[in-house]
């Protein structure tokens, strides 16, 4: 095979043993690989009901056949398991060397099993795989983590970690790279804790097979080109993500106080233009030529990297107006390896709670030097802490007295940073997306709020729908960063070409898009049906928040979501995917899918309708 390797590699932690297995061009081309490897192998070896905390669950590392090449934004590896935070599929991606070393090492996915007896990290340099002790880095920061395993095995070396969080079994628990790559937010970090597994270690130094190299060397440096003489590179360049704070605050989609607002009164104290002013660097994912980590020396004079999602969920969705502080509570939370759209969500809520009299010695809006306690002891499981480590939905049910009401998640995982009382839409991509309430798979909101923002239409379904193919489908499987697609219009008609050249195959769009989307979203839907017994229309609701209670500020003061009509577009999205009215792919959707041995699996679970 050309572009895959064709190998997968399967470590038992329990045993200690690690084995290759084979793949076939089959699997390979249905799959292509990332979130469509993960989620299949999860589907075929995870029992259903077990604890995702247990050594029964797995983890999976998954790369994509153009892994590793020179291409724009192609060092991303996915990292997924069964969710402790949400009871189902969960999955996400982080870029680092250590995809690139995992691929060049000759692997295209890992398997991780059972559990080490004692804290243990995995050494794989191409055929030699090590089990080696992490006691002595156990309670250590995955930024010391990751420079300790530097100073054993080497600068380039590519490392993937966890911190205390994921060694506390912290439910939103990351896995952390590079100081400031983490990805995996529904507690993969977590898996790898309770797998007693600190770290992975890979050094690979084989030439990937590509299947004409001259051809994909002019066409991946023609997509550089593309990139970087595109209209809105250099506004990127100075800062990335981070522009959208001053554009979301304009819309009145800025999360501020627990999502109760969509406009923030210190916006311009934590926006692009804050960060431009403190920014000394950027970094970013391997091959990539649009870096968006933007460096800054917080308030304590150390470096943190900054994107939109961190700063506006510990910025203004706890109240916190300065970016220096931002800076200070996203630094900690990285080295600490949470998740910090989930700690931006959890604090945000405990704030409220405070507020509101359910929680006594609590925590109060804007309170920065409380947030930097209470992020030490989510982490450590300290007192309130404790309590928090289990994210918006356990805690709500805990506390009761009405606050599931104001609890910001879906499915159990915290929606991140875009406020939904005006914007049907993006409510809807929150509560289909297939993790939760993450906004990977369908950013449709800038779309949205410069065509019909408040209507309810099939239009929006079918954008929903057509950013999940793209977003969650293609770029997933191919690990491949989505942001010079969606942010410099770089076009999407490369990565057919590009797969082309290296793995010898013809995709077309529509094949990588819809057919493979569609598919994966099936497995993934599965896999819930299966773990929780059967579904619902409640599972993909978006928080009753965004129902019940208007926006009190700004120019959509008064506004919020309409139920009834929102379930009218739910209707619709369940028809154009081919899911009954339950929310569950039909047997003969499956079948289209070439998943039949799905649906067979599947209807032990739950009848289907054909
Ligand atoms: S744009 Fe940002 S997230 Fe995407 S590959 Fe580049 S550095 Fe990574």
């Amino acid at each position: 095979m050309y572009g895959w390797n064709g190998q997968i590699l399967r470590i038992n932690l329990s045993s200690g043993k690690a084995s290759i297995q084979k793949y076939n061009g089959e699997f390979a081309r249905k799959f292509i690989g990332g979130r469509g490897f993960a989620a299949k192998i999860l589907w075929d070896e995870l029992k259903p009901g077990i604890d995702a905390l247990s050594p029964e669950n797995k983890l999976v590392l998954a790369a994509g056949p153009l892994t590793g090449l020179p291409g724009p934004s192609l060092g991303k590896l996915v990292v997924a398991a069964k969710s402790p935070l949400t009871g189902g599929y969960g999955d996400g991606n982080i870029g680092t060397m250590a995809a690139v070393h995992m691929r060049k090492a000759g692997y295209d996915a890992i398997i991780v099993e059972g559990k080490a007896p004692k804290p243990a990290y995995l050494y794989i340099e191409n055929e030699k795989v090590s089990i080696n002790s992490a006691e002595g880095l156990w309670g250590k920061t995955t930024f010391e983590t990751e420079k300790i395993l530097k100073d054993v095995h080497g600068r380039n070396a590519g490392i993937i970690s966890i911190g205390p969080a994921g060694e506390n079994l912290v439910k939103y628990a990351t896995i952390v790279s590079q100081e400031g790559r983490a990805g995996g937010r529904p507690g993969i970090g977590a898996v790898m804790g309770s797998k007693n597994l600190k770290a992975i270690v890979f050094k690979g130094t084989r030439e990937l097979p590509i299947a004409d190299s001259e051809n994909y060397r002019k066409l991946s440096l023609e997509c550089y080109d593309t990139i970087k003489s595109s209209q809105g590179y250099s506004f990127w360049i100075r800062q990335g993500t981070m522009m959208t704070i001053e554009w979301s605050n304009e819309n009145s989609v800025l999360p501020t106080n627990n999502f109760r607002e969509g406009i923030f009164e210190f916006y311009r104290c934590i926006d692009g233009y804050s960060l431009e002013a403190m920014k000394v660097k950027r970094r970013g994912c391997p091959n990539c030529n649009m870096q968006c980590g933007n460096v800054v020396i917080d308030l304590d004079g150390s470096e943190s990297e900054l994107d939109y999602e961190n700063v506006a969920m510990l910025g203004s969705n706890i109240g916190v107006n300065q970016l220096g502080k931002v800076a200070i509570l996203n630094r900690l939370a990285d080295e600490l390896g949470l998740d910090t759209i989930s700690l931006g969500n959890v604090i945000g809520f405990a704030m409220e709670a405070t507020e509101r009299g359910l929680l006594k010695d609590g925590i109060e809006w804007g309170d920065f030097e409380a947030a930097r306690r209470l992020i030490e002891d989510i982490a450590y499981r300290r007192g309130l802490g404790d309590l928090l480590a289990e994210g918006v939905m356990r805690v709500s049910q805990k506390l009761g007295e009405g606050s599931e009401r104001w609890a910001m998640h879906v499915k159990g995982l915290e929606v991140s940073a875009y406020d939904c009382h005006t914007v049907p839409g993006m409510a809807l991509a929150f509560a289909t997306s297939p993790i939760g309430a993450h906004h990977k798979d369908a950013w449709v909101i800038s779309w949205e709020v410069k065509t019909d923002r408040e209507g309810y239409t099939r239009a929006k379904v079918e954008k929903v729908i057509e950013f999940q193919r793209i977003r969650g489908g293609m770029f997933e499987a191919l690990v491949s960063c989505r942001l010079p697609w969606i942010e410099l219009g770089f076009p999407l008609e490369y990565y057919p070409k590009l797969l082309k050249a290296a793995t010898g195959f013809d995709f077309t769009l529509e094949e990588l898009t819809a057919n493979l989307g569609d598919r994966i979203y099936a497995l993934i839907r599965a896999f819930w049906i299966r773990e929780k017994g059967g579904w619902n229309r409640s599972h993909d609701y978006p928080p009753a928040r965004w129902f019940e209670e208007p926006l009190t500020k700004g120019p959509y003061a008064g506004k919020k979501l309409d139920k009834e009509k929102f379930d009218q577009l739910l209707s619709i999205y369940y028809e154009a995917r081919g899911w009954d009215t339950r929310g569950i792919p039909r047997k003969s959707t499956f079948e289209k899918l070439g998943l039949t041995e799905v649906a067979s699996e599947l209807e032990k679970y739950v009848s289907l309708n054909p």
